[in-house]
């Protein structure tokens, strides 16, 4: 399969890895933009998060958690997880992936969320989506 993440896990591609066990990797982004800034993937190729089974998404989400606790430990200050699923949410490697940025107070370091010019009834919203 041509997927450039799963050639890194075969050991085809490097990495700076981070840490590795029999289920997940992960290692810097290649983006070297946020100081720290990791991925978190499983070795199982599945697409995204939502086409992820529940067991290879939690062993993702567990590693993610215990590295985010590692960088506080090591003096971050905070993290932003971010999981882009699928095109339409700027999702480019279609391997799943965790984004963990480790932040400190006063970094410049801007998650940002721009907003459209639209503006939605909450109720309206609340009642087309709310899952029972
Ligand atoms: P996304 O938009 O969530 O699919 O993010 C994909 C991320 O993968 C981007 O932040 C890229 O910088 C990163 N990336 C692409 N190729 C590599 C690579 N060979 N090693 C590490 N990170 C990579
Ligand atoms: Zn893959």
């Amino acid at each position: 399969m041509d997927c450039i993440f799963c050639k890194i896990i075969k050991g085809d591609i490097p990495c700076y890895k981070i840490y590795e066990d029999d289920d997940v990797l992960a290692m810097l982004d290649i983006a070297n933009d946020v100081e720290g800034h990791t991925l978190v993937l499983p070795k199982k190729h599945v697409t995204d998060l939502n086409d992820s089974d529940e067991e290879t998404f939690d062993k993702v989400m567990n590693v993610t958690k215990r590295i985010s606790d590692h960088y506080l430990d090591l003096g971050f200050e905070g993290v932003n997880v971010v999981i882009n699923s699928k095109s339409a949410a700027g999702q480019e490697v279609k391997h799943l992936h965790a984004h963990i940025f480790p932040r400190r107070s006063g970094d410049e370091v801007k998650i940002q969320l721009v907003k459209p010019d639209k503006n939605f009834s909450l109720e309206e919203v609340a009642k087309k989506l709310r899952l029972n």
